[in-house]
């Protein structure tokens, strides 16, 4: 199976999820995860169609990117989804379009001054550990419903970070854990999009946006809601 062919199974299997729950696949981008894949890899799915590529680690998108981005005259959008440490935080915009893993205050502070410094408006989400899992990274919510201290907490959080300049909050982000049955990541996604919807309202901001789907799981997490889906395996292959 080629790159392509695997793109066009997935992209049929998000069109399968939207038409069964009546919602339309332009409403749901894929951003193909390019993390340890060669270039070649890349450039085979931005010639099947694609755009939007997800990587994890800085210093490895940083010469995947400069290759990539000199040698099409239109660049893709880059997202980044993976855990970023401050003192490497000066590299990440404007290499990165999108940050989808702002997992505490202290590093949206910090892109907030950066983007002031280079003069440009970054978009970001907020990444929640729904699960509870301690390998997760992201503000922990799991059970914020029935935990008014969990829920204050984050709340506040969000209020800050909606106050920085030079940062546009889009939604949020979630990563579910590895179950056998995939079903039991049903509740976590739709915990995260019960709290997007929660948040809309408290604080009047559009949240556009729910990042959350992996090969493992994008059809549920479609089900439940999600808007962008961030799929390696499924396109590139096992790592
Ligand atoms: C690796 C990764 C993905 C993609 O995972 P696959 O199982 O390869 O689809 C999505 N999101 C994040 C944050 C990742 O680190």
């Amino acid at each position: 199976m080629s790159i392509a062919d695997n793109i066009k199974i997935v992209q049929e299997h998000i069109a399968n999820a939207c038409a069964s729950v009546n919602r339309s696949p332009d409403n749901v981008q894929l951003i193909a995860v390019s993390k340890q894949k060669p270039v070649t890899a890349i450039f085979e799915a931005l010639d099947a169609g694609l755009t939007h590529f997800g990587e994890n680690r800085l210093e490895e998108a940083q010469t995947k990117i400069a290759t990539i981005n000199a040698a099409r005259s239109q660049s893709p959008i880059w997202h980044m989804i993976g855990h970023i440490q401050s003192r490497k935080a000066k590299a990440i915009p404007p290499l990165f379009d999108i940050v989808h893993s702002i997992d505490r205050l202290k590093i949206a502070q910090k892109l907030s001054t950066i983007a002031q410094e280079k003069h440009l408006i970054l978009p970001i989400f907020i990444e929640v550990n729904a699960s509870g899992e301690q390998s997760k990274y992201g503000f922990p919510v799991k059970g914020w419903q029935e935990q008014p201290a969990r829920k204050a907490a984050f709340y506040e959080a969000v209020q800050t970070i909606s106050e920085l300049p030079n940062l546009d909050i889009r939604g949020l982000m979630t990563m579910a854990p590895f179950y056998e049955n995939v079903q039991e990541t049903r509740p976590i996604f739709a915990e995260v999009a019960e709290l997007r919807a929660d948040l809309t309202e408290t604080f009047a901001l559009a949240l556009p946006h729910l990042s959350m789907g992996m090969t493992n799981d994008y059809v549920v997490a479609i089900e439940e809601g999600a808007t962008m889906v961030r799929i390696g395996r499924a396109i590139f292959g096992e790592r």
